[in-house]
């Protein structure tokens, strides 16, 4: 017999998947016959290497497509996301917009068997723990019957439904907002998949109308060691250092607020509110939580980033980020490691660096600080 590596996979699995307590039937049932999928396998290693400036992200994320298709999403479905907002207190545009970047208002919710996604997943990838530990979700969802094997579909990795559930989320979160005894996200009905989502920022603090962000004029000379994730202040605060509204007004006042430069000195800057901290909470990363909110204010008829990006700029590939921790590391500027991608600690090491050597403190990877530092671009 040829060595298979999903099939001694499995057979380590199901002591754990049992001690847990998903039953025999339900395991023989979701995996026998399983294979690793290549599609997963391929996906996961073209993501690893991916990178992308936030330009490009929000031009694609935020197009002139995308806010007519929420804004025909939020007419057609009006009704029953105001609903869902009014019951969740939450704000309906941010509803929608999330639903537009995870599955394009549910056109592409992913034909991925979430069950064979997972287990090759937690089979191979370097996260295998975390695979697993959605994996036993997985399995704990169809055994409760919620859905069967066949309509529990997502993505790749694992995200399922119009707004890319993970299975530990669904247990925890997902809700049955139609009253037909099923939280159904894979539907093509989306009523409880939006109203999931609503739960769940709901959970993690969503104030309703209130700002995610706004975006910001800096002043001449501007500090920028103040744009670090530990300066939070109150946005009148911020407005007496001189920061301004982009195209006027006040800065409201909702709770602490800081400044988040996503392409350092050089592009445009925003305040950013609770909320964003609420939206991190579905995907971390800057550019998502930017585009989700962006996205909104659009739905809502609000203006394009009004400041312009340094478009003459690419992103670092990923061995590029490598290279410049381990320089920043070696020129005594602890990065905590070298993982290709720019975090908080890696920023801050960034910053100290930049402070040292006579440059604006703005914690941005670029080209020009890997020269700087002496690497090859
Ligand atoms: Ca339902």
């Amino acid at each position: 017999m040829t060595h298979d590596i999903m099939q001694d996979w499995i057979a380590a699995f199901q002591p754990r998947a049992l001690a847990a307590g998903i039953r025999p039937a339900t395991l023989d049932q979701a995996l026998t016959g399983l294979s690793l999928r290549d599609d997963v396998l391929e996906k996961e290693r073209s993501q690893a290497e991916f990178t992308r400036t936030i330009w490009d992200y929000l031009d694609r994320a935020v197009s002139a497509e995308r806010i007519a298709a929420g804004r025909a999403a939020l007419e057609t479905h009006g009704d029953i996301v105001g609903r869902i907002a009014a019951h969740y207190g939450v704000d309906p545009q941010i509803v929608v917009a999330i639903w537009g970047l995870e599955s394009n208002f549910g056109t592409l919710r992913g034909d991925v068997p979430t069950i064979a996604a997972l287990a090759t997943l937690a089979a191979t990838n370097r996260r295998g723990a975390y695979f697993e530990s959605e994996l036993l979700a997985a399995l704990q969802i169809l055994q409760a019957g919620d859905v069967t094997a066949g309509q529990m579909m997502g993505s790749w990795a694992g995200a399922m439904g119009h707004t890319q559930f993970m299975p530990s989320n669904y247990l925890t979160l997902a809700v049955d907002f139609d009253g037909d005894g099923r939280r159904d996200i894979w539907a093509e009905d989306p009523t409880d998949a939006l109203a999931s989502t609503a739960a769940y920022l709901a959970r993690w603090g969503w104030q309703a109308g209130k700002p995610w962000g706004v975006e910001i004029t800096l002043p001449h000379g501007f500090d920028y060691l103040l744009a670090g994730e530990r300066e939070q202040k109150p946005a009148a605060e911020w407005q007496a250092l001189g920061v301004c509204r982009a195209g006027g007004g006040d800065l409201a006042e909702a709770g602490p607020t800081r400044v988040l430069l996503p392409a350092g000195a050089l592009g445009a800057a925003f305040l950013i509110y609770p909320n964003f901290h609420v939206i991190e909470h579905y995907n971390r990363a800057d550019a998502y939580v930017l585009a989700v909110g962006h996205l909104g204010d659009r739905i809502l008829g609000g203006g394009p980033i009004v400041t312009p990006w340094p478009r003459d700029l690419r992103a670092l590939t990923r061995d590029e980020c490598v290279a410049l921790q381990n320089r920043l590391t070696q020129a005594g500027f602890d990065t905590g490691g070298a993982d290709g991608r720019i975090g908080p600690r890696t920023q801050s090491a960034l910053r100290a660096f930049q402070t040292a050597s006579g440059l604006a403190p703005d914690g941005f990877a670029s080209l020009a600080i890997l020269r700087h530092l002496g690497g090859q671009a």
